[in-house]
């Protein structure tokens, strides 16, 4: 039986207050018809949390709450950083983190996108770790060794016990936001690549698994064919979680590959 795919929708730093509680209204009315095996997170800018923390409820809902970022700190005077303890206690269940924006904007390393990954493992928050490489790397033929370094200065460190608790998703950068997709098979030979380094360190199982997730201009109109891609679980998505109706289709996209396998 294929495992149940995961759809997070990363909003990135977009919508007002209103919009925001539009759009999970939006969200909640259009999969209240459903009887979902997909799990479904929604990661808002973090000030709204609450907006989405209040409404997750994975029985009744169908979505799960997460955020952006995390900080690398476990407390104290770090001005404008939110730690994994703080969502925790707001019943945050999963966190993005190393994300190609913050890598690029913010200078977040492999070695800070690690700390972030212990900090919320701590608190038993799920981290969705994100990889990829850029497009001059692809042509240069590096992708696989660029990911491969991610990889393994990340994921690879961690326990078994710990990876347990971890999603990975592969994002070509030159495919974020550009409306350029890898295609299923690029997709899937990566995400098949990143398995095996998995396997490699961690055994079959484990390997098997483990979420990994493609994003990169995911949308309604070619959901189906990646996520019927063997090696990939299900998608992360920028632009396309803003509109209610394509965030829904890409979904139900998710739940036709389920049905058919
Ligand atoms: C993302 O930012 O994680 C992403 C996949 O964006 P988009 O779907 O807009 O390419």
């Amino acid at each position: 039986m294929t495992k149940p795919k995961i759809v997070i929708g990363n909003w990135k730093m977009n919508k007002d207050f209103e919009e925001a509680e539009d759009l999970i209204t939006q969200i909640e009315e259009q999969l209240a018809d459903f009887q979902l095996q997909t799990e479904v997170v929604l990661c808002p800018p973090a000030v709204y949390a609450e907006l989405v923390t209040d409404h997750a409820d994975i029985d009744e809902n169908h979505f799960y709450a997460g955020l952006q970022n995390v900080s690398e700190f476990e407390n104290g005077a770090y001005t404008g950083e939110i730690s994994a303890e703080m969502m925790a206690s707001m019943n945050v269940d999963f966190c993005i983190v190393g994300h190609s924006e913050r890598r690029k904007y913010f200078g977040e390393t492999d070695e800070v996108v690690l700390k972030k990954m212990h900090r919320l493992l701590t608190n038993d928050i799920v981290p969705v770790m994100c990889c990829g490489e850029t497009l001059e790397e692809r042509k240069a033929g590096k992708h696989f060794e660029v990911v491969q370094k991610q990889i393994e200065s990340t994921v690879c460190t961690l326990t078994a016990d710990e990876l347990e608790r971890v999603m990975i998703a592969y994002e070509p950068i030159w495919a974020i936001g550009t409306g350029e997709t890898a295609t299923p098979a690029q997709a899937q030979e990566m995400l098949a690549f990143i398995r095996s380094l998995i396997e490699k360190k961690f055994g079959t199982e484990l390997a098997v698994f483990t979420y990994i997730l493609y994003g990169g201009s995911c949308n309604a109109k070619n959901a189906l064919e990646l996520f019927s891609q063997p090696d990939v679980d299900g998608g992360l998505i920028g632009g396309a979680s803003l509109k209610p109706d394509e965030f829904v289709k890409i979904i139900e996209a998710a739940e036709t590959v389920i049905k058919d396998n």
